[in-house]
């Protein structure tokens, strides 16, 4: 199938007679007939249902469908965003263990990192993800398990060279971890690029309607973990919580995935409500036709964006000449997502007033909306981060982070140019 094709398609397939839409299991249990049948699941002898917290069929099949919008061997949704990128480094990594990261990446993902890892004893280096390939090589130790990355990060738009990050990570025998939210499957698949896990915010494109908080996590399958054996004994010795199941043995390409639910959603339990899965896969569903219309219409407002004397200036990879362009064109050639992050003459202060005077678009802190939506990163989610941290994750204190929305672009052309004029 294509990917329009899967947005539809995927994940559920009724039987004869069955709901021809993906029901909601609102369902805390399952049902068994007999204690040896539930045994046996509780063992991983045998694949079931039995607690939603392990695992719910609405769940499975979004997840599924994710992991095929992907390309990888399969997927786990989790509650939000943040608990995606909190289980794709701690599926790997404990205390005493240390991961390498761009410094271009989402906020709150920066103080999950810098902070609260930090408290769990695992360490994290931040490089320029635009260094050359040594420069972010001398950032890795004996202990360090995992690389990271934003295929485009939020709100910098800096675009990832998957490629380079993907050969320092396997160099040293570790997987590249890529957060994929902004560009989507249907713009960037990070797998074909050598990326081994994927995962995502789906609050953004993925819901695309502001209803509901969610995040997933996609296993290419690829990474070789007996390979580095010595780096990820959680994955290839025994498990003595699971009677020594040793998940790459068990599991071979699913054995990263199954341990992150066997053990991280058992133990920790950031499971997404049946019912918001059931909303998220009705926006899989026209993620493919959202994500052309959000490019369509971002392409025309850089535009007119780079072309208006008020403004100082406009970072958009769809733009001609923008720092980013060539590689966005490598990794995402049909365009890369709807959001564009510009600068209003007169700094801070103008930028809060060009926001105050937006009628369409609205102040929210959501992003990767059908909505037009717009942020003040440094007043609003970058605000813990002091100015040198801010200048690294590449926030500058006017920048204003455009969403642009699947309206109609003349609409919102308007209502920017009618705020700017308010601006000045
Ligand atoms: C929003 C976002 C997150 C966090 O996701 P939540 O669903 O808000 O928890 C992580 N990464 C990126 C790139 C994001 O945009």
């Amino acid at each position: 199938m294509r990917i329009d094709t899967k947005c539809i398609q995927s994940g559920y397939t009724p039987k004869n007679g069955e709901a021809r839409i993906l029901p909601i299991y609102q369902s805390t249990t399952f049902k068994y007939e007999s204690t040896e049948q539930m045994g046996r699941l509780f063992d991983l002898e045998e694949d079931g249902y039995f607690y939603t917290r392990l695992a719910n069929p609405t769940n499975d099949a979004v997840a599924a469908k994710i992991a095929d919008l992907e390309g990888g061997v399969a997927g786990m949704l989790t509650s939000s965003g943040q608990s995606a990128c909190f289980y794709s480094i701690f599926n790997i990594c404990e205390a005493g263990d240390h991961f390498v990261c761009s410094t271009s990446i989402y906020g709150g993902t920066y103080n999950l990192f810098s902070v609260t890892m930090k408290k769990l004893g695992i360490d994290v280096t931040f490089v320029d993800p635009d260094a050359p390939a040594e420069e972010i090589a001398a950032a890795f130790r004996p202990n360090t398990k995992a690389l990271f990355g934003e295929t485009i990060a939020n709100p910098a738009l800096v675009v990832l060279d998957i490629e380079k990050f993907a050969k320092v990570a396997h160099d040293h025998g570790v997987p590249l971890i890529v957060d994929n939210t902004f560009a989507t499957p249907i713009n960037c698949r990070p797998i074909e690029w050598g990326a081994d896990i994927v995962v995502h915010s789906t609050t953004k494109y993925m819901d695309g309607h502001a209803t509901s908080v969610g995040g997933a996590i996609v296993d290419s399958g690829n990474f070789d973990w007996e390979a580095h054996a010595d780096k990820f004994p959680g994955l290839t010795t025994p498990d003595e919580s699971y009677h020594g199941v040793v998940y790459t043995e068990r599991f071979g390409k699913a054995a990263y995935i199954t341990k992150a639910t066997a053990t991280l959603m058992r133990d920790l339990g950031s499971i997404p409500s049946p019912h918001n899965s059931f909303l998220l896969n009705l926006g899989l569903e026209t993620l493919a036709l959202r994500m052309r219309k959000h490019c369509e219409n971002a392409q025309k407002v850089a535009e007119f964006l780079s072309k208006n004397d008020k403004v100082s200036w406009v970072s958009f990879s769809g733009l001609e000449g923008d720092k980013y362009h060539d590689l966005a064109k490598k990794y995402m050639p049909n365009g890369s997502c709807g959001v564009i992050s510009f600068g209003v003459k007169g700094g801070r202060e103008s930028a809060v007033k060009f926001m105050d005077s937006l009628k369409l678009a609205a102040i929210v802190t959501h992003v990767a909306d059908a909505r037009t939506s717009v942020l003040h990163p440094a007043s609003h989610t970058h605000r813990q981060m002091n100015d040198e941290e801010l200048k690294a994750a590449g926030v500058t204190p006017d920048l204003i982070r455009f969403s642009v929305g699947i309206e109609d672009a003349d609409d919102i052309i308007e209502d920017i140019e009618n705020a700017l004029r308010a601006a000045q």
